[in-house]
């Protein structure tokens, strides 16, 4: 296992941020740590990373454990914090030599990193002349240096505009492929794009913690479409498979299937035949979605 957690607990006076909390994560995995504003997210990552101690329960991480191996733990493991703190007089590798230097890091790892994380273009310049979105590749490409097996990544895409988020969560996903990646976020989307399993936490409680093709198997399959042009409902019930189509806004419909197979290619034929362009066209996970906003409202 590269993280096991088992029954930890944290309090931070009397308050109880997290609450008898286990899972388990195996090597290559690409988790999401989702949960609203509050839910235990940073602190569970904390814990991991050994910046804090938990209360009750144990955690190892690379079979290490948090509380009496610390030093192994943080070799194995690349931490961006939340809100990515970065000395922003430096220079961007003048900042990673530091890094590299505590952490004892041959220097030709700086080039390496700053190539795997796209910075080559603004490695000459200081942090504070960086876009959010290069300052968190910054952050990256620090928790890469001493080229841990294990990514722990608290909130990594937010405050990024949306072409920064893409670009960063590609980032993730290609670090995913030779390591194990546990990444917090609020946002739902974020984890049916990068992640393999999902783990939900609310008010310091484990709510959910299931692989995503698990809840996309069973799941009802949502398309939101665009139309240049108004149709009738009747039109898009005879589709096949179709169990409702509703019009949401304009010429804005949501029609649901049951199936899994995927359906936006029948809805491109369907455009084609009945002479209707496609302005938008979305898949939603309903399960998901339905999951986490029962949880957050
Ligand atoms: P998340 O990252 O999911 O937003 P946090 O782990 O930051 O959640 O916080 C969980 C709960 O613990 C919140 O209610 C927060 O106010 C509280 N908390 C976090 N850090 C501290 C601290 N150092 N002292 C007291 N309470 C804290
Ligand atoms: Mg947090």
């Amino acid at each position: 296992m590269s993280i096991s957690v088992q029954n930890i607990s944290k309090f931070y006076g009397d308050q109880k941020a997290l609450n008898n909390i286990s899972f388990t994560i195996k090597k290559g995995e690409i988790v999401g740590f989702l949960g609203p504003n509050g839910a235990g997210k940073s602190t569970m990552m904390k814990i991991l990373t050994t910046y804090i101690n938990s209360s009750e329960g144990t955690a190892m991480v690379n079979e290490f454990d948090v509380t009496t191996q610390q030093k192994n733990v943080q070799q194995s493991v690349g931490y961006l914090p939340e809100h990515n703190p970065l000395y922003l007089e430096m220079y961007v590798k003048e900042f990673l030599a530091f890094n590299a230097d505590i952490y004892k890091v041959k220097k030709e790892r700086i080039e390496e990193v700053i190539s795997l994380t796209g910075l080559t273009t603004e490695s000459h310049k200081k942090i504070n002349q960086l876009s959010k979105g290069y300052r968190q590749r910054v952050g990256l490409a620090n928790a890469l240096l001493h080229n841990p097996d294990v990514l722990i990544l608290d909130e990594p895409t937010t405050g990024l505009d949306p072409n920064q988020l893409v670009e960063i969560r590609e980032l993730i996903k290609s670090f995913g492929k030779d390591k194990t990646v546990f990444l917090s976020t609020h946002i739902m989307q974020e984890v049916e794009a990068i992640c393999d399993r999902v783990i939900i936490i609310n008010k310091g409680e484990l709510v959910i913690d299931t692989p995503l093709s698990e809840l996309k198997s069973n799941q009802e399959q949502l398309i939101e479409v665009e139309f240049d042009f108004r149709i009738e409902d009747q039109l898009l019930k005879r589709l096949p498979n179709v169990t409702d189509a509703k019009n949401t806004f304009g010429m804005t419909w949501e029609i649901t299937f049951d199936t899994k197979e995927d359906m936006r290619a029948l809805i491109f034929d369907f455009a084609k035949e009945n002479e209707l362009r496609i302005l938008k066209l979305d898949t939603k996970n309903t399960t998901l979605e339905t999951l986490f906003r029962e949880l957050t409202t």
